[in-house]
């Protein structure tokens, strides 16, 4: 049970300058330029972190690049790989809630979704994997007897991981987790805007007895620290969550470098289907308001367009809007708000703007749609609606990443379908009937890599998360996580003695 008294002495606490993770330490390196830390609770600057140069990337894939080839971690046996990692798992659960205030004074979320999703969710993720590393076994291919094929499964070797702000180690750890329990070794840049606690964990992954070199954790902005990883030659597969148009970026540094695999985790603009027959429209529409609202619309899979039947619609809407209301946005480490703040002033802008353009276009806005609290000179948002939204307008097409929620009406199912996959995104989706039948044609037809029957944020670890069309490629969670840091190797070998 959280008590106020004990996190209002952890947000008191003097963070220090913080440094580049590299080799199992924190380097100082006086020639490294600093970024300002500045908290989304009051503006305010708390720390630093190092503005990383090519120089500092080099440095961290060398020891990355180092420790693969020692072997210690990539060629020993997977069990102590899983020792370690549940080690590490622990350590991370022993210090969740200073972590969870250290991650909430630099990114905004509140502090019971901080807690349960970012300590708590990495680690349970690393504990997921970790328990996978010894049970992930070759094949024996059916050949005929004169042959022998063999299937070996092996670590790609050094693997870049770029992250984005929102949930940065419950995201973290979807690719730390099956990356390190299949040998891999990792160089990982947080955002500029939520590095804090990747390199606390890192530092405790140290504690749990990882050797030097496995894990790096690099800071530092987009266009310089996070493209030298892109650009690096040394690199061999690249993971990302984030937004489009970097994930595009980070493609065209693979081809212009050394081909390395890229993995995009992308953005999404998900479609909330609602038909007339759904049960329980009160639960249907307090979940559709959670599914936009938590973590102020920060979630990639945020259900952000409402598409429903227009004969429950003013219903719904009804309903909708005085969930809406009850939200209480805020000090994210005040125990009394359940929505913290915008993860940095830049994000705040652009949802600014987004709402600004929803209007222009002519969609009612029913609620919300300024800033908050800006005397405090924190970043904050209230849940905001636009009733009478077209499917073309902007508001329903592009991504906010904000607490804006578009509702839109259809007549029929065939309508619902042609507004739902009418985005160049296709990530999660939700579906709400009592028809069987309906939900069946509703999984078959919507183009989305998740989709939600009656539930909204059901899924749990053992199904993958990953989107289709401009939401990315591969997929996070599961044991398909493992996929993308796993080369697979034939062995040929001939059994006939002649
Ligand atoms: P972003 O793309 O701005 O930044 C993500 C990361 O990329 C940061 O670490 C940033 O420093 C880095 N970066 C920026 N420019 C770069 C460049 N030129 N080269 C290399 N790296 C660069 O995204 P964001 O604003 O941090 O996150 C929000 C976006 O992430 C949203 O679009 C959201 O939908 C998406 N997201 C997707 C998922 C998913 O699982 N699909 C999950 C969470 C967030």
């Amino acid at each position: 049970m959280l008590d106020q008294a004990t996190i209002d002495e952890l947000r008191s606490r003097v963070i220090p300058d913080q440094h580049n993770f590299i080799d199992n330490q924190f380097v100082n390196n006086p020639a490294t330029k600093r970024l300002d830390v500045d908290s989304p609770i009051d503006g305010r600057v708390f720390t630093s972190i190092c503005d990383s140069s090519n120089e500092d990337v080099d440095s961290a894939v060398l020891a990355a690049r180092g420790a693969f080839n020692r072997g210690d971690w990539s060629t020993c046996a997977p069990a102590y790989r899983k020792k370690i990692l549940l080690k590490w798992a622990k350590l991370i659960e022993q210090h969740a809630l200073e972590i969870a205030v250290l991650g909430v004074r630099d990114n905004g979320t509140d502090i019971n979704t901080a807690l349960k999703g970012e300590p708590l969710g990495a680690a349970n993720t690393l504990r997921y994997y970790a328990e996978a590393a010894d049970k992930l076994y070759g094949e024996i291919a059916p050949t005929s007897d004169t042959v022998l094929g063999l299937i070996h499964r092996e670590p790609v070797g050094v693997v870049g991981l770029i992250i984005p702000w929102n949930f940065p180690l419950m995201i973290a750890a979807w690719k730390l987790g099956p990356a390190l329990a299949a040998g891999n070794c990792v160089v990982l840049k947080p955002a500029e805007s939520a590095s804090l606690t990747l390199l606390r964990i890192a530092e405790l992954a140290a504690q749990a007895g990882m050797p030097a070199g496995v894990l790096n954790v690099v800071t530092g902005l987009g266009p310089s620290c996070g493209e030298a990883i892109a650009l690096h030659m040394d690199i061999d597969v690249l993971a990302f969550t984030g937004s489009g148009p970097v994930g595009r970026r980070l493609l065209e540094y693979s081809a212009r470098s050394n081909l390395k695999r890229v993995y995009l985790e992308l953005g999404g603009k998900s479609p909330n289907i609602i038909f007339a027959d759904a049960a329980n429209l009160d639960r249907v529409a307090k979940e559709t308001a959670a599914s936009i609202f938590r973590n102020s619309g920060q979630v990639c899979v945020a259900a952000s367009r409402v598409i429903v039947e227009n004969s429950i619609k003013a219903e719904l809407c009804e309903k909708v809007l005085s969930y809406a209301r009850s939200y209480r946005v805020g000090d994210p480490l005040s125990l009394s708000h359940n929505v913290g703040a915008i993860a940095n002033h830049a994000q705040l802008r652009v949802i600014e703007e987004k709402v600004q353009l929803g209007i222009s276009e002519g969609a009612t806005l029913a609620l919300g749609g300024k800033r908050i609290l800006s005397d405090c000179g924190g970043y904050y948002f209230p849940p905001t609606v636009f009733l009478d939204v077209e499917p073309s307008m902007s508001i329903a097409t592009e991504e906010v990443f904000g607490p804006v929620l578009a509702i839109i009406g259809f007549d029929t199912m065939n309508e619902a379908i042609e507004i739902a996959n009418s985005t160049q995104y296709g990530l999660s989706s939700v579906v709400w009937t009592a028809n069987l039948a309906t939900a069946h044609t509703m999984i078959k037809s919507i183009k989305a890599g998740v989709v939600q029957v009656n539930c909204f944020s059901g899924a749990d670890l053992t199904v993958p998360l990953g989107g289709v069309k401009q939401s990315g490629n591969g997929s996070d969670k599961s044991l398909h996580g493992f996929d993308k840091y796993i080369n697979v190797k034939t062995a040929w070998i001939s059994l006939d003695p002649n």
